[in-house]
């Protein structure tokens, strides 16, 4: 079974190709990206209507390019795969749009993939696949969410942010130190010169005693530093840098571990943008090692928006036979969608 997949949900287009065959984990032929950070940054922030415009405008190229490398032609394509939510409304509509015109025009069959299933499923894709049941921590821009993972579409949601994401804290605060948009990864680079001791910020819900998240104070104890600072924030943003990536990865580090020994699990695997975070993986890892816990990560690329995972996401739908294709090209999107309604369905 051949499976293309699209995403556009946001603001990357990712096309990729799936085989899936037989009882083994789906193998990647090929993906290709475009990012559109580039035409975003000048305003601070995605701008849908922009988005949308450029997804239409690199789909099906990149499309080309990904069966040119994996030597295939779009006969051969058994399913088309697209994003079907959550995200931006005009963004999704292109990936599904394109995908149904392109399903209809070849007789095949469509199916409409969940954006973090897809990060969800991720790191399947890696050397290192992992196996079910585990603990998903999914740490990406627009969420945090700690999950029980007993199989393809069985999601127990065991806690989440209240306000901001993982990936939106880091974004945020590098705003604040003026790294530009999206300031994450600037940030961790940032970081590694820094000293994480130098400013106390806080943890907030460290010590709730559930598995819920909020960044949204973070974010105002960054900016209260950085007034403080004033003209002396040059000399010490490394130091500040430093200190707010620790804060964050402490956090999701504490809750993964509560996590993990309250539904008393073994493995547990990490997605989404954020997990790209150096500090978030030095940290996890050790942890995991003292308590014989695995872990479990996309490969580097694969952590932020890409295709691979919704063309990986649709094949194992396809082969544990919890959803099936549709000829029905009547798409339609679901910009707001959480996870668990895709899970009880
Ligand atoms: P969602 O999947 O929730 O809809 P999204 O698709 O925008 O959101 P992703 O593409 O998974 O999110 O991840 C993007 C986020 O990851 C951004 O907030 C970015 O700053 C963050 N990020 C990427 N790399 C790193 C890193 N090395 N350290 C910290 N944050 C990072
Ligand atoms: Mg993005
Ligand atoms: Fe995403």
């Amino acid at each position: 079974m051949l499976v293309l997949g699209i995403e556009s949900s946001c603001d990357e287009t990712g096309v990729a190709l799936v085989q899936g065959e037989g009882p083994g984990v789906p193998r990647l032929l090929a993906h290709a990206l475009h990012s559109q950070v580039e035409m975003h940054q000048a305003y601070g922030g995605v701008v849908p209507e922009l988005a949308s415009r450029d997804h239409i405008r690199r789909v099906l190229p990149l499309a080309e390019a990904v069966l040119a490398e994996a030597r295939r032609s779009l006969r051969e394509v058994d399913v088309v795969a697209y994003t079907r939510g959550p995200g931006l409304a005009g963004a999704l509509l292109v990936g599904a749009g394109v995908a149904c015109a392109l399903g209809a025009a070849l007789r095949k069959p469509v199916l409409g993939v969940h954006h973090l299933e897809g990060h969800l499923l991720s790191p399947f894709l890696s050397q290192d696949p992992p196996e079910f049941p585990f603990i998903a921590l999914l740490v990406s821009g627009g969420h945090t969410q700690l999950m029980q993972v007993d199989g393809v579409g069985r999601y127990a949601l065991l806690g989440e942010t209240i306000d901001d994401a993982a990936g939106e804290a880091f974004d945020k605060s590098a705003k604040l130190l003026g790294l530009g948009y999206p300031g994450g990864p600037a940030l961790s680079r940032l970081a590694q010169q820094g000293d994480a001791r130098a400013f106390k910020l806080p943890r907030p819900l460290l010590h709730s005693g559930d598995l819920d998240f909020s960044f949204a104070g973070l974010k105002t104890a960054v900016l209260t530093q950085v007034h403080k600072l004033g003209d002396a924030l040059d000399a010490r943003k490394a130091d500040l840098a430093a200190s707010t990536e620790a804060a964050i990865v402490e956090v999701l580090v504490r809750k993964s571990l509560m996590a993990l020994d309250r539904n008393a699990l073994g493995r547990i695997v990490v997605a989404g943008g954020v997990g790209a975070n150096r500090r978030l993986r030095e940290q996890l890892d050790a942890a995991c090692a003292q308590r014989g816990v695995r872990v479990h990560y996309p490969e580097l690329a694969l952590c932020t928006d890409n295709g691979a995972m919704i063309a990986l996401a649709a094949t194992m739908r396809l082969q544990a036979g919890v959803q099936q294709p549709t000829t029905s090209y009547a798409f339609d999107v679901k910009p707001r969608w959480p996870l668990q309604a895709l899970a009880s369905a």
